[in-house]
């Protein structure tokens, strides 16, 4: 009897020990995910957000991939990472995918969690050919206000990782958190990149030339890569407003302003500085090289007539300071030899006024 009791008391006991080490194992699992959450929402830009999702998700969860499709029609979003400099292209397992009819119906089939084999056809799309293939996946959908914003896809290379008849709260919770920090940091980088955009011309603003060029300056020091400059100012502009009015006047600065763009490299820097000023930066590029792209604008805006939106044609000109820096001491300051250099392309401009327009005149 005595040898029962005690045989019964230490089943019950090792039973009672199993039972703490899993409520412990859960409450260090249910700790991991809070951290998780909590370095999702703590992610103020859209950058972090997705090296946590990729990275930091995929290591905590002992997942063997993890991708985000983004749901991005007109490619609004890429545009304004790319204009907000991230490249997208860095991140394979980020997918756009333009919105497909009917997906904002809630009962679409891609509203559902799916979790299961991974099927080549179904799937392809949310794990495509850069990324491993995995065996079992859990596809969630990223809801927002009732939109399906795009999808979190976990990969798992364990065929029973996920399979159909698993729960899918706790992964729904975190898709969840997901969606609204994705919404955020999206709404974050908007409303950064409107600060920092010409509202007239789309190029970039005042603000955002001269913040870049303080970076480039310093990248120039760095690296040793010559860095040009151009002031550009439309000609006569005011003879333009007086003619065409001020509505005429704006569309002839937004078209000149897409002409300078169409001549420029994705790398370079464009802003409206001021009324009818333009400044830009051209990366990594020597003064020959300058002068022979200043010298395209020019022509570019000089030998196309422009067509507004009454009909009328009208001839447009402008000139076009250039000056180079080819190279900055350690010990120059970043703030004054940005000042210089953009100082000599202002003065450059002042003498291509002088000596009667339309043309191009070196800082050198
Ligand atoms: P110059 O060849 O010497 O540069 O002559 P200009 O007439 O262009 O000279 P100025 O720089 O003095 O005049 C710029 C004019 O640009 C004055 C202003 O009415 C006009 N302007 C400034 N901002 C805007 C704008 O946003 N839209 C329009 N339509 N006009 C603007
Ligand atoms: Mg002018
Ligand atoms: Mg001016």
């Amino acid at each position: 009897m005595t040898n029962k009791l005690v045989s019964e008391n230490s089943q019950l006991r090792s039973q009672l020990q199993l039972l703490l080490e899993q409520a412990h194992r859960n409450q260090q699992i249910m700790q991991r995910y809070q951290e998780l959450d909590l370095k999702f929402i703590g992610a103020n830009t859209f950058q972090e957000l997705i090296d946590s999702v990729f990275d930091t998700l995929t290591e905590a969860s002992e997942l063997d991939v993890v991708t985000l499709t983004l749901i991005d029609t007109d490619a609004e979003i890429r545009r304004i990472l790319t204009d907000l400099r991230i490249d997208v292209s860095d991140y394979p397992n980020l997918i756009f995918v333009e919105q497909q009819n009917g997906i904002d119906d809630p009962t679409h089939p891609s509203r559902k969690a799916l979790l299961g084999p991974y099927n080549t056809l179904p799937h392809r799309r949310l794990f495509p050919e850069s990324v491993l293939k995995p065996a079992s996946v859990a596809i969630l959908p990223l809801i927002r206000r009732n939109h399906l914003i795009g999808w979190l896809s976990l990969g798992s290379l364990d065929a029973q990782r996920f399979t159909a008849s698993m729960a899918s709260d706790i992964l729904q919770h975190r898709a969840s958190i997901v969606a609204i920090c994705i919404e955020n940091v999206i709404n974050n980088e908007r409303l950064q990149h409107i600060g920092l955009t010409d509202p007239l011309t789309g190029v970039n603003n005042r603000r955002y030339v001269e913040r870049r060029l303080l970076e480039e300056v310093g990248r120039t020091r760095r690296h040793g890569h010559a860095l040009s400059t151009m002031y550009i100012d439309l000609d006569h502009f005011k003879k333009v407003n007086d003619s065409y009015g001020h509505q005429g006047g704006d569309e002839v600065l937004c078209e000149v302003a897409a002409r300078i763009k169409a001549e420029l490299r994705l790398s370079d820097a464009l802003g409206r500085f001021g009324g009818e000023e333009f400044v830009v930066l051209l990366i990594d590029a020597p003064h020959d090289a300058a002068i022979a792209v200043a010298e395209r604008i020019r022509a570019s805006v000089c030998n196309t007539p422009l067509f507004l939106s009454t009909g009328e044609e009208l001839h447009a000109t402008v000139s076009i300071g250039v000056s180079t820096l080819e190279k900055i001491e350690r010990k120059d300051d970043v703030a004054t030899v940005a000042q210089q250099v953009l100082g000599k392309a202002d003065e450059a401009l002042y003498r291509a006024k002088k000596d009667g327009r339309n043309r191009v005149i070196s800082a050198i």
